[in-house]
């Protein structure tokens, strides 16, 4: 065959038809179809491997969380059966973790990170001056998930004016509002600095619609004690209780290494964790009833027949140990939180 005719009949065989040209159109336009089919099917493949590494997060052994626990907080002002006579509407079994006086990256990150590897939540009290001077911690804490609470600005333990508490409480707000930049993300609930009860600040706080939270135990982490003795403080009165608010500090080394060991023995104990957050207009409060509310005594308080009173006595001015947190926690607070007294 010449070279002229093989190049003619090449030309033949590449030149399409009308119905050849239609025809490879048509397929063309049908691969095109399935290619975005399987594009879509693997973006689902994806989005469904993405929710799966959330899971891996969360292993199936993980304490996790029970329930949430949506709370109003103009309904019931003053919870924790430690200083008032209700405290959250808990089941047997059921606790509440709380953080105070932070926070403080150092010690902050490895609580959330503890927190996070059990999925579970907790409440965060939190000092309006600390929070401007970590406003990236504080935004981490509300992006994890986790309730943020106001801890007064300065965390003064000293008897206020009403113009003070005033001061100190919408001040703590603010700052906590400045640091995220949504004032819908902060939660309505406060706790006083070494549980000090005021006149004054009940006063403002009740005319305001906010949530005092006390507690229903302490761990004693502000003390000079190991974490094995947190853990193990923390974990008894929680099983004398059997339900309840427990407080802890994100300031201290000694509660970054109990926590672990306080989730696991919850764990292992059958315990749950609820997570507690303020009703809103798109999210209604849960149902309790007033029964629920009541603080019930510890089976300790239960001595004698005689001395079965719902409560041991609240104490008037706070807890005096408490009032050592802000002392106790020179040494961990960074020298730029301002209101840390040297
Ligand atoms: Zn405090």
């Amino acid at each position: 065959m010449s070279p002229v005719l093989a190049r003619s009949r090449h030309v033949e065989t590449s030149r399409a038809s009308p119905i050849s040209e239609h025809k490879r159109t048509s397929h063309e336009r049908r691969d095109r179809v399935d290619l975005t089919k399987i594009l879509i099917a693997v973006c689902a493949i994806l989005v469904l491997l993405i929710g799966g590494a959330d899971a891996e997060q969360c292993p199936p052994g993980a304490l996790g969380v029970s329930r949430t626990l949506v709370v109003d907080s103009t309904e019931h002002p003053r919870v924790g059966s430690m200083q008032y006579p209700e405290t959250l509407p808990l089941d047997d079994h059921e606790v509440v973790l709380t953080f105070d006086d932070g926070p403080i990256p150092r010690y902050t990150i490895p609580i959330l990170e503890t927190l996070a590897s059990e999925c579970v939540k907790a409440t965060f009290f939190m000092v309006g001056q600390m929070a401007r001077a970590y406003p990236s911690m504080v935004r981490r804490v509300y992006d994890e998930g986790h309730t943020i609470a106001n801890h007064t600005q300065n965390h003064p333990i000293r008897k206020m004016s009403a113009d003070q508490a005033a001061r100190e409480i919408e001040g703590g707000f603010e700052s906590l509002r400045n640091a995220i930049g949504d004032s819908q993300a902060v939660s309505p609930f406060f706790r006083n600095p070494g549980l000090l009860r005021q006149k004054s600040v009940e006063q403002y706080l009740d005319a305001h619609g906010d949530m005092t939270w006390s507690a229903d135990f302490l761990a004693d982490d502000w003390t000079r004690i190991n974490y094995s003795e947190v853990a193990r403080r923390a974990i008894s009165r929680i099983e004398a209780r059997g339900r309840g608010i427990l407080l802890l500090h994100d300031i201290h080394a000694r509660t970054v290494l109990a926590l672990p060991e306080i989730l696991n023995e919850l764990k292992s104990r059958g315990y749950k964790i609820v997570h507690v957050v303020p009703a809103a207009a798109d999210r209604p409060k849960t149902a309790t009833s007033a029964e629920q509310w009541v603080a019930r005594p510890t089976p300790e308080q239960h001595t004698s027949p005689s001395q079965m009173r719902p409560l041991r006595r609240p104490p008037k001015r706070g807890l005096r140990t408490l009032h050592d947190v802000r002392f106790e926690a020179k040494a961990d607070i960074a020298p730029k939180c301002p209101f840390v007294r040297s």
